[in-house]
């Protein structure tokens, strides 16, 4: 084998990129094949909260979690529910302790490289695929990618919203959170960016972040988002504080039909695989369940299967398509289902882990006028079909 040659190519050393790579380390089949893990450098430097709710004892990422809550709050206009989630935990891993902790791998496994590379091209040969960076050529047999284009998305996609935030970690003069339950959501904002929320995890009685959340079809600069943060943190907890980081992104929320497979014939990954969950950006504990699949296919040299549409990619569109024509109407519905049905049940409906008569009792809870109005305008306006992975 030449020094180029790989058994494996991963573009993009992100969420999906790292996850893979220990998914294929750690899986029995794993025979020291060369790993090659390429990236531009950006995502490690961007400070990020990765939460997921998970039962205690079974999550592989489990050594990672920083704090865990066995309570999660939901506020509405009139008041704030607190409830406990057990068999569930809700966990918050830091994205530097996931970082090191690969680095930290990588390291100890001498077959696996990282090169800070940008990938430019892929070509399918007779053999595998000819990868191009700024810098070399490799080969290999097997090609995975994170990387995909934001804009052609976002032309082709027929729903097409963002969720966008902008947060801070604060260190209030005061003890006022309660450090027991981290809030999904707090609806008491001002609504004038689309459905808007505060997404709030306490570290401890007096640090928490603080994030305010919309999902909307256009974009704000982080300013605005600031002046509404502030404001809710005066109201609601009447303390003054210090700012001690900031965290903003923008995440997709859109009913495109990401394809399993890149242009080239390569295997898509994470975001670009359409990984995460449209209509709550929640993605780490699915491509955790991807990686792992995606491993184990490749090492017992069996075919890795295309995407097939689920029930689930029905519902995800009835509801980006309310966020996006009557984000009003999508609050009061997500108000009454927590309201209404045990937070469980929501985070297994989620988790899309619920069968169709639970789904039935779900929806059977919710106002049912919107819906009804909003199903002719799903068939007026079908999803996209399924599309490769485009480069940018
Ligand atoms: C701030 C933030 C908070 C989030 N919080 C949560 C959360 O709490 N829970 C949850 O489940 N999900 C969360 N998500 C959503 C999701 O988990 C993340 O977006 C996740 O990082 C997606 O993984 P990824 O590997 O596809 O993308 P990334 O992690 O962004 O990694 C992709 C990497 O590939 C690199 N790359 C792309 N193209 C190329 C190329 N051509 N050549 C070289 N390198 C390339 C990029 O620079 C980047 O480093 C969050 C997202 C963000 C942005």
């Amino acid at each position: 084998m030449r020094v180029n040659d790989y058994d494996i190519i991963i573009t993009g050393a992100g969420c999906a990129g790292m996850q893979l790579m220990r998914a294929f380390i750690q899986d029995p089949l794993y025979k020291n094949q060369r790993i090659l893990l390429l990236d531009d450098g950006k995502s490690a430097q961007q400070l990020k909260s990765w939460c997921f709710w998970f039962t205690e004892g079974e999550h592989p990422y489990q050594h990672l979690i920083r704090k865990q809550w066995d309570y999660l709050t939901i506020g509405t206009d009139s008041h704030q529910q607190t409830n406990f989630i057990n068999p569930y935990k809700y966990g918050y891993i830091n994205s530097s302790d996931f970082f090191d902790f690969h680095f930290r791998l990588i390291n100890q496994h001498p077959h696996v490289h990282y090169r800070n590379e940008l990938t430019i091209g892929a070509l399918k040969t007779e053999n595998g695929f000819c990868i191009t960076t700024d810098k070399a050529i490799y080969q290999t047999n097997h090609f995975f990618s994170s990387s995909w284009n934001q804009k052609a998305v976002s032309k082709q996609a027929s729903i097409y919203l963002q969720q966008q935030f902008y947060g801070w970690v604060i260190k209030t003069a005061q003890p006022v959170f309660n450090e027991n339950s981290a809030t999904l959501m707090d609806f008491c904002v001002n609504q004038q960016q689309g459905m808007s929320f505060i997404y709030l995890l306490p570290f401890s009685t007096d640090t928490a972040l603080v994030e305010f959340t919309s999902f909307t079809d256009k974009h704000y600069d982080n300013q605005h988002f600031e002046v509404s943060l502030a404001d809710y943190i005066n109201i609601r907890f009447k303390t003054s504080y210090s700012i001690l980081k900031n965290e903003s992104a923008v995440i997709p929320m859109t009913d495109f039909c990401f394809s399993r497979f890149t242009e080239e014939g390569g295997v898509a990954i994470g975001t670009a695989a359409g990984m995460i969950k449209p209509t709550t950006g929640y993605a780490f504990n699915r491509i955790l369940l991807d990686s792992v699949y995606l491993a184990k296919q490749v090492l017992s040299e069996n075919k890795i299967k295309g995407f097939q549409k689920t029930r689930f990619h029905f519902y995800d569109r009835l509801l980006l398509k309310l966020l996006e024509k009557k984000p009003k109407e999508a609050r009061n519905i997500l108000q009454t289902l927590f309201n209404s049905i045990s937070y469980q049940r929501i985070l297994q409906f989620l988790d899309e882990d619920t069968h169709l008569g639970e789904e039935v009792m779900l929806f059977s809870k919710l106002p049912k006028k919107s819906f009804i109005q909003t199903i002719p305008e799903l068939w007026k306006q079908p999803a996209s079909i399924t599309i490769p992975a485009m480069h940018t």
